[in-house]
């Protein structure tokens, strides 16, 4: 066993009970001022140079025995997401309406671990430890990179995620593009609504919403024959009762797609499927895209050298990603300043059938001790 892996394995007790108080208590968006404290004041007992911020979260400098100029920037992130817990677990989320769905728990936890092994035997490089909110949809990411001490030109920044139906122990892996560009889109369609007896006199908003939404299922389709795209209603505001055809509807939904090119083919072909429908029916369609995240791009030589690495461990087994995920992370925020690498970590819980974000999704905290171990070697440098 690699000595960064049985440090780490010796902080396993100490990190589940942070993962624990944690999940007890999630808080949500980008300012977390009970999580901040915590963390902060558990770096800081540990004797670590802390720097906190209302946005920025936290971060934490450890200097290493042999700097070459390159810091490691590893990263957790913080908060917890709107769902209300039904996992049973007895160490379940006190505060009503707020779950660590997403393990970014584990995450915390986890870097809070690798703090504790650097701050008794110190990495190889400088590294800075980055405690982030608000990755759900705050773009915490970028308050980070705005707020936080972080003027560092020669860099690699590391993060990984924890999977919740991948094996646990199981690191996936992939050089470039990693996870999917996510924006979000609102179509308003507007008539001049009329009498529910004579639906052949207006175009009825509820139609058009139905044939935009097949019409999105079949373009979709067709463009992910050459590159996987998506683009998936998910919320319908149309009509209030039975008898009158309504005057205007709203739909709501998110596009994925896993490069610019592709990004661009589907809003053209979306706004074409608006205006074609809006026009059929005689009523007005409006189309806008709100721009999300950024795709996670992983640099493919920092991910070959970690690959190569993992691989000579005994008890980590890596495999490679054939397909991008099509979730999205504001981390690829960092890696469009620095070279790095994002990675999911397999964290299935015993029986665990959900996916992230589930209200019911349990992660094995096993995984704890490698992901710790993950975060130290990237700190000793690749
Ligand atoms: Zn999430
Ligand atoms: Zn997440």
């Amino acid at each position: 066993m690699n000595d960064r892996f049985a440090q780490a394995a010796a902080q396993q007790d100490w990190m589940v009970t942070h993962r624990r108080h944690l999940h007890r208590h999630p808080e949500v968006g980008i300012e977390l001022p009970d999580t901040h404290a915590y963390v902060a004041r558990t770096l800081t007992d540990l004797g670590l140079d802390v720097e906190t911020h209302p946005a920025a979260g936290v971060t934490a400098r450890v200097t290493g025995t042999d700097p070459n100029g390159v810091v490691s920037i590893l990263r957790a992130d913080l908060d917890a997401l709107p769902v209300t817990e039904r996992t049973g677990l007895d160490f379940a989320s006190e505060t009503p309406g707020a779950m660590h769905a997403c393990g970014h728990d584990l995450h915390t936890a986890m870097l809070l671990g690798a703090a504790k092994v650097l701050a008794d035997h110190p990495p190889r490089r400088d590294t800075v430890l980055v405690f982030q909110p608000g990755e759900e949809s705050d773009r915490g990411a970028l308050a980070v990179l705005q707020h936080a001490s972080l003027d560092l030109a020669a860099a690699t920044a590391f993060a990984l995620h924890v999977h919740a139906t991948a094996d646990p122990g199981t690191v996936l892996c992939r050089p470039d593009v990693f996870m999917a560009f996510g924006d979000w889109f609102t179509i308003e369609l507007a008539g001049p609504g009329g009498h529910a007896s004579q639906p052949h006199l207006v175009g009825n908003p509820i139609d058009a919403a139905g044939e935009i939404t097949a019409e999105l299922r079949r373009v979709t389709a067709e463009l992910s024959d050459s590159e996987l795209v998506v683009a998936t209603v998910t919320e319908s505001r149309i009509g209030n009762t039975v008898n009158v055809i309504p005057s205007s509807g709203r739909l709501r939904g998110t596009i994925r797609s896993l490069s610019p090119q592709s990004r661009s083919s589907l809003i053209d072909r979306m706004h074409q499927i608006v205006a074609d429908v809006a026009r059929a029916l005689e009523l007005q369609g409006d189309l806008t895209i709100h721009e999300g995240y950024p795709a996670v791009v992983n640099d493919a030589a920092f991910t070959g050298r970690l690959v190569e690495q993992l691989e000579q461990l005994d008890g980590l087994s890596v495999a490679r990603m054939t397909e991008p995920s099509m979730v999205i992370e504001d981390f690829a925020y960092f890696l469009q300043r620095w070279p790095g690498a994002m990675v999911y970590l397999g964290a299935r819980g015993a029986g665990n059938t959900s996916f992230n974000h589930a209200d019911d999704v349990v992660y094995d905290e096993s995984v704890l001790t490698i992901g710790a171990a993950l975060q130290l070697l990237v700190a000793d440098g690749l």
